[in-house]
């Protein structure tokens, strides 16, 4: 009798494993072909154009359709591009470029990504995210469909997943002797979070520059950074700031913490930053709000 408990335990701890296996510890999988057909040559040859070029002048790699394998604990899913997709994939890499090249030349080389992953139904744990930085194998991997028709969160997207890579650089360099506690503030009322109607002359809450950033302090540190790289962000940002000391302190934290990393990027960067933005008389936006991203 006790043979057969010990049996059956065991049979019960394999089918146990095996349901963690399959459930848990997934490979990064390609969702099923919509059956299809790949970018046609000239298409393909204008991307290749885009991406030789970002290559060239900013050592950057950019996988589109034959995606790095790489192993991660939970479910990633994606589609690579579509025939159908392409006029959507070239948008999505113009404005991809424009962003890359806010950025100093040196800094990619100090960033040390593999590069960027440019897939379509981008899923991570079964929650659509227009993105995420895979800091194991240094993968950055942006979701060019999710938010086509809205290209101020694509922009904002692209320059908070570099941030999360930003972080794990100066963590391993010992960059983080800056003052952590601005990042403290208010942190608790991230239990409050909810979408409020948008006064556009204050803050979802004060202290945070997006409903998001109260998830946690690296997603707060993420959407405050990419806030400096959107022109309408921008804008709303230096006002908000004119009267919310506390977002004041974490604009100087960011721009401290990121020349640290990057020294290229002193005060000089970013008020060049800002006037080539102020630039761009694009439409501002009183909402920061936004969803999807990791
Ligand atoms: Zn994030």
């Amino acid at each position: 009798m006790i043979e057969m408990f010990v049996f059956f335990k065991r049979r019960v701890s394999i089918i146990v494993f095996l349901f963690w296996l399959i459930t848990d510890c997934c490979w990064a999988v390609p969702l099923p072909e919509s059956g299809e057909k790949k970018l046609d040559l000239q298409q393909s040859e204008q991307i290749e154009a885009i991406l030789a070029e970002l290559k060239q002048n900013d050592g950057i790699e950019v996988f589109y359709q034959k995606i790095p394998d790489f192993v991660w604990r939970g479910k990633t899913l994606y589609q690579t591009a579509g025939q159908t997709d392409a006029a959507t994939l070239l948008k999505f890499l113009n404005l991809y470029k424009e962003e890359i090249e806010k950025y100093p030349s040196s800094f990619f080389a100090k960033l040390k990504i593999k590069g960027f992953v440019v897939v379509k139904k981008l899923f991570y744990k079964k929650r659509p995210v227009e993105g995420f930085f895979d800091d194991y194998t240094q993968l950055i991997f942006l979701d060019f469909l999710r938010s086509n028709d809205n290209p101020i969160a694509q922009r904002h997207n692209i320059h908070h997943e570099i941030f999360h890579a930003i972080s794990v650089r100066a963590r391993e360099a010992g960059l983080s002797a800056l003052d952590e506690s601005v990042w403290t503030t208010d942190q608790n009322n991230a239990r409050n979070r909810s979408q409020q109607p948008m006064n556009f002359f204050d803050p979802p809450h004060r202290g945070f520059m997006t409903d998001y950033a109260m998830s946690s302090r690296e997603e707060d540190k993420a959407e405050m950074y990419a806030c400096f790289f959107v022109p309408s962000q921008n804008k709303i940002m230096q006002r908000w700031i004119q009267k919310d000391d506390s977002l004041r302190k974490k604009e100087i934290y960011i721009k401290s913490f990121v020349s640290g990393f990057c020294p290229e990027m002193g005060e000089s960067y970013w008020r060049g930053l800002s006037q080539s933005l102020n630039l761009h008389h694009g439409h501002v936006r009183g909402s920061m709000a936004r969803d999807g991203t990791l």
